[in-house]
């Protein structure tokens, strides 16, 4: 029978929003191959993660736990993963694409000469086969890999390419289990600093009922401010996709997307952003998107509710005028 791995990640203890969705599309891949399903866990004190994954349906959730996995560091988490793949023997292992897992997981597919297939965004059944899809050329293109050869396969989820909602709950139906591994600590040659805390200034995107979000189509960094005026006109936080900040226009905190906040307001209205993948990661949770764009055929029409095409120019001071009005 096939069986998958999903290796979940943690950090402090606390499971990351990603490793849910990568453990919703492993119980979807599981399902719909009919295979068995185990839960991967890797760190030090791993108590209040396993709790809460124990509570997710799966075959059984397989812990390893040492005090040389805190902190991370990538050839101590290589040695914890090819533990787990040594001894499940899974055909498939499953990760949510984080900074982490870009980091370790190629070393560790490497030496089951492997390659990592990466930041897919979902899969689909094709003639018997399962076909994973990732996006080419600044999401361009969408190509389908089919995996060959031996496996272990090893593959990773784009965040957002699932959502951690659809997660099964249920018990194990058998009991958790250890993996013991050895270190040779001598072996590794890098040491972690702690991690750093990126400066947020008080501003918590997720959380933001109304979000108002600039993109280059604001044309200078000047006019940021006339949509700031519309954000408080609507009580919303201002958001940003990222050339803003790689510019400097708009600090980090406020940055919606894959690399930045992933959000889910009321009500998200986009000005000037062209709606590419990795913005839309970020801003797809919304109840309710308008965006205005001069192009109309600007991907993000796709996602939008209402889509306005014009000059964010032109139409902010009229929708300033509109809410003041209301
Ligand atoms: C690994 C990686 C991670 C990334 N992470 C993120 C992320 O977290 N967040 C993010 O946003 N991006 C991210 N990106 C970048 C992303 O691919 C896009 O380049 C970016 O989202 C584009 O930003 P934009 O829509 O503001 O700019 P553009 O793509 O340049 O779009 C500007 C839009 O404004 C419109 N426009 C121009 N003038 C006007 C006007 N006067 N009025 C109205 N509309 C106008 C244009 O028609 C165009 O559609 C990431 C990229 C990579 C490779």
């Amino acid at each position: 029978m096939t069986s998958i791995l999903v290796i979940a990640e943690q950090r402090a203890g606390v499971l990351s929003p990603a490793s849910f969705e990568a453990v919703a599309a492993a119980q979807k891949l599981a399902a719909e191959l009919q295979a068995e399903l185990d839960i991967g866990l890797i760190g030090d004190d791993l108590t209040a993660a396993a709790e809460e994954l124990s509570a997710v349906r799966a075959r059984r959730l397989c812990l390893v736990s040492d005090a040389e996995l805190e902190p991370y560091r990538a050839e101590t988490y290589r040695v914890a993963a090819q533990a787990l793949v040594d001894e499940l023997e899974p055909q498939l292992v499953l990760f949510p694409h984080t900074y982490t897992v870009r980091d370790y997981v190629p070393r560790l597919a490497a030496g089951y000469q492997r390659i990592l297939v990466n930041d897919c965004i979902g899969y689909r059944q094709d003639d018997g086969q399962t076909v994973f899809v990732r996006q080419l050329f600044r999401s361009k293109l969408n190509a389908d890999v089919r995996l060959t050869g031996s496996s272990p396969h090893f593959i990773s989820f784009q965040p957002g390419a699932f959502r951690p909602e659809e997660v099964e709950r249920g018990s194990n139906s058998a009991p958790n289990e250890s993996v013991d591994v050895s270190f040779d600590a001598s072996r590794f040659p890098t040491r972690s600093e702690t991690p750093g805390q990126e400066e947020t200034g008080g501003v918590d995107l997720t959380k933001a009922e109304i979000i108002v979000s600039v993109g280059r189509g604001i044309g200078e960094e000047e006019n940021i401010a006339l949509a700031e005026k519309l954000a408080q006109a609507l009580k919303a936080e201002l958001g940003s996709s990222r050339p803003l900040v790689d510019m400097g226009w708009m600090p980090k905190a406020r940055q919606v997307g894959s690399s930045g906040s992933v959000v889910s307001p009321k009500l998200y209205v986009a000005l000037g952003i062209s709606g590419a993948s990795q913005h839309m990661i970020g801003a797809r949770g919304a109840t309710t998107l308008v965006a205005i764009n001069t192009d109309e055929k600007a991907p993000i029409f796709a996602h939008a509710d209402y889509g306005i095409v014009g000059d964010v120019m032109e139409l902010i001071p009229a929708l300033i005028e509109v809410v003041q009005g209301s």
